[in-house]
């Protein structure tokens, strides 16, 4: 296949258009680091407070290695994917004791640590150390995928190899972090996914998908994912001007988060009588069980439906939480302490909007 001069022709647009972002014509490895694993499915306008926020705490790699994991999640509130704060946090402390708290520049030692995957490792080894390492995410994947006008469905082993592949070759030796950072920006502001700019494309000459007139055939996809629907009932239960919180396990979906009790359950379960039991093998007694709203949750697999229900607890004292037989343990806090706790953006909203 005959590679077209994309380097040419992008890297002097990107030079002129690129926006001005906090992290941009950074080479310092832990801040393109930081804003890469923060940009993961979020949109920049997002980041850019969040960004600045995490500097001002955690200056550098020994700052945040050394940071309490609550103070870490706290700052990541409302971001969502908390599994990347964690990486964080423990990949600094790996860079501290390893690594003497510099970020490595060897390509072997920054794909092994820990949360750092193909894409991210490659950002961060072109753009702040200069090395030749491609990059491949959602973006990348669209305008490649239409520059040459590929028949393989983006989300088969088959089609990654391929663009994988094809990012190397296109790589060019001088400048490959500006050529990368070029690949995202016009991911990002032109070659969209539903209405690529094709007229104002720096590229679009280049581009055979564009001179097909079948930009919108690509990038194929094979369709096997099926979106699964699931249900969960979380149970806002107060007492005595407190409310009672659980904390998450240290593995797993939004690890060591705080929440209301949250339970998933069946598609036909009564959720009422449900949480009752749930809470009454935690020593409380729920008198009256209400449906408050409920709020949806979409995942990569699955889209949640997570009804809040208000409880309110039988007069007769229900005793604390410390059955040792309870499905879960928590706390009772005043709600002006909630702050204090770092929740995900769901229960982040139940306790704007209902307490
Ligand atoms: S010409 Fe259109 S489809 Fe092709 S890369 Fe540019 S914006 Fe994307």
């Amino acid at each position: 296949m005959k590679l077209p001069p994309l380097s040419a022709t992008l890297l002097p647009w990107y030079e002129k258009n690129k926006r001005p972002l906090p992290w941009r014509d950074s080479r310092d490895p832990y801040r393109i680091w930081v804003s890469e694993i923060m940009l993961q499915q979020t949109q920049v306008k997002t980041v850019i407070p969040y960004y600045h926020r995490w500097l001002d705490a955690f200056p550098d790699i020994a700052s945040l290695a050394k940071a309490p994991l609550s103070k870490v999640l706290k700052l990541w509130e409302g971001l969502g994917y908390y599994r990347r704060a964690n990486n964080l946090h423990e990949t600094a402390k790996v860079i501290v004791e390893n690594h003497n708290g510099r970020f490595p520049s060897d390509p072997a030692m920054v794909y092994s640590l820990p949360g750092i995957g193909k894409y991210t490792g490659g950002a961060i080894l072109s753009i702040a150390f200069g090395k030749s390492a491609p990059i491949l995410d959602g973006n990348v994947a669209r305008i490649l995928s239409r520059i040459f006008a590929l028949d393989d469905p983006v989300d088969t082993p088959k089609g990654l190899k391929k663009l994988w592949k094809l990012a190397a070759l296109l790589l060019p030796e001088k400048n490959p972090g500006d050529f990368n950072q070029s690949m995202m920006e016009l991911g990002a502001t032109l070659c969209l996914p539903q209405e690529p700019a094709c007229l104002i494309c720096p590229v679009s000459e280049l581009c055979k998908a564009h001179e097909t007139g079948k930009e919108q055939d690509c990038p194929r996809k094979s369709g096997k994912t099926k979106i699964k629907k699931v249900r969960a009932a979380c149970a806002v239960v107060s007492r005595d001007g407190r409310v009672l919180i659980t904390q998450r396990p240290a593995s797993g979906l939004w690890a060591h988060l705080w929440e209301f009790p949250t339970f998933r359950i069946a598609e036909k379960e009564d959720a009422g009588s449900f949480l009752t039991k749930q809470l009454l093998t935690a020593g409380l007694n729920a008198q009256k069980i209400t449906l408050k709203t409920s709020l949806r949750r979409a995942y990569t697999d699955h889209v949640e439906n997570l009804e809040i229900y208000g409880c309110e607890l039988s007069p007769e004292r229900s005793k604390t939480l410390s059955v040792p037989d309870a499905p879960f343990s928590g706390q009772w806090v005043k709600p002006r302490e909630l702050k204090r706790f770092a929740f995900s953006s769901a229960h982040a909203k139940i306790i704007r909007e209902y307490l």
